[in-house]
């Protein structure tokens, strides 16, 4: 007679997966998940954010040849990206394979760059849902560096869960660390730290949806500040993918609602709302691939200078600005060009004192857009506790 086998489901597979790992260290649950035959073939996803290094240094000790998948959102902050290149370089990594949409999907659903103002979930799966599952096809497992601590919605992830997107697991090796045990393992093993982790930033993810942290709140308190929305799609909430709706805008002030936008004349925006533009003195225009080292012009003697944003992706003007900044420029400071609303905290954090737009411009992006961003993000004369 034969015999019958029983292949175990894959919730039974996983239970039992936590069940045998349950006391392992989190190095040891990354060692074995690489070679365990159950879970197949195995990538990392990592979005070289505040807390990735600790498990990409791992991730080198153990095998530097697996696969590192990075999104590219085409949003991120300029610092991510050259943060990516210093860690993948300093831990050896040799398959980092970055992931973005394709040209022709971004200028079918989000031509502009402002689907993250408009609806954020269908931006996060233009720019990382969509993008991620197509690269993770070859791959039957995936490795996260979520943690239970980060939010509420992470308190019961274990070692192994389930993908709803797809046919895989989803392995979380620090899922049980805390944020004293990552500060710890950075420290001990002396890796790099994000550079905005520094200025108040402890989960970074896209610059229009990422802000500043207070001492108290939820380490993810600013993404998707102001909105209910608490995870990009790529992680789902007890099994489910979140659909929720940006909050309602708050309502704009009296006097900056009754401004105008004219065609053909620039709109000013400040801290203060919309306004024409009053200055009348001589401008010294930069361009955004401006090198100061280079460039032959006294710009303390400058009454205002305007930087330009080519494309609201080209983050080289904020460069440009900090560094007038940091070398004692005191004038007043505009980024003029394609920028949006929720560039403004970063406009600010970089010394700029206000952004240039054209009307059109002004009327699809309105003052209360502008207003949320910068009530979250302090200005650099304020962080710097200076009188703005
Ligand atoms: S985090 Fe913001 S900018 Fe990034 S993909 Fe999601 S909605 Fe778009």
């Amino acid at each position: 007679m034969a015999q019958v086998v029983t292949i175990p489901t894959r919730p039974a597979r996983i239970a039992a997966l936590n069940d045998r790992y349950r006391h392992h260290a989190a190095i040891r649950v990354l060692r074995d998940a690489l070679r365990d035959p159950e879970l197949g073939r195995v990538a990392m996803v990592s979005s070289f954010g505040a807390d990735s290094v600790a498990l990409l240094h791992m991730i080198a000790l153990v095998d530097r040849d697996t696969p590192v998948l990075f999104v590219d959102t085409q949003m991120l902050f300029p610092e991510t990206l050259a943060y990516q290149q210093e860690v993948a370089a300093k831990l050896g990594l040799t398959d980092v394979r970055i992931i973005r949409a394709t040209p022709a999907a971004i200028a079918a659903a989000d031509p502009d760059g402002d689907l993250n103002q408009t609806n954020p979930d269908a931006c996060c799966d233009l720019r990382k849902t969509v993008p991620l599952n197509k690269a993770l096809q070859g791959f039957d497992s995936w490795i996260t560096g979520r943690k239970r601590f980060q939010a509420a919605s992470r308190a019961d992830i274990d070692f192994f869960e389930e993908d709803p997107a797809g046919p895989r697991i989803k392995i979380n090796p620090l899922a049980h660390w805390t944020a004293q045990d990552v500060a710890d393992y950075i420290v001990n093993n002396n890796l790099p730290r994000h550079p905005l982790v520094s200025q108040g930033y402890p989960s970074i993810g896209c610059a229009p949806c990422t802000s500043p942290v207070q001492e108290g709140e939820d380490p993810r308190a600013g993404r998707w500040r102001g909105q209910q929305k608490t995870e990009c799609g790529i992680h789902f909430v007890n099994g489910k993918l979140q659909r929720i709706q940006p909050a309602e805008a708050e309502p704009a002030e009296a006097e900056t609602a009754a401004f105008e936008p004219v065609d053909g004349q620039p709109v000013i925006v400040r801290d203060s709302g919309f306004a024409a533009d009053d200055f009348t003195g001589e401008i010294l225009d930069l361009e955004s691939d401006t090198n100061l080292d280079e460039a032959n012009v006294n710009f303390r003697e400058a009454e205002l200078i305007r930087i330009a944003f080519p494309s609201f992706t080209d983050g080289r003007g904020f460069t440009i600005a900090r560094r007038l900044r940091m070398a004692g420029y005191k004038g007043r400071l505009r980024a003029h060009g394609h920028v949006i609303a929720d560039q403004f905290p970063m406009a600010r954090r970089s010394g700029f004192d206000e952004v240039e737009i054209d009307a059109d411009l002004a009327r699809r992006q309105p003052w209360e857009l502008w207003k949320r961003s910068s009530e979250v993000a302090p200005s650099y004369l304020t962080r710097l506790g200076r009188q703005a």
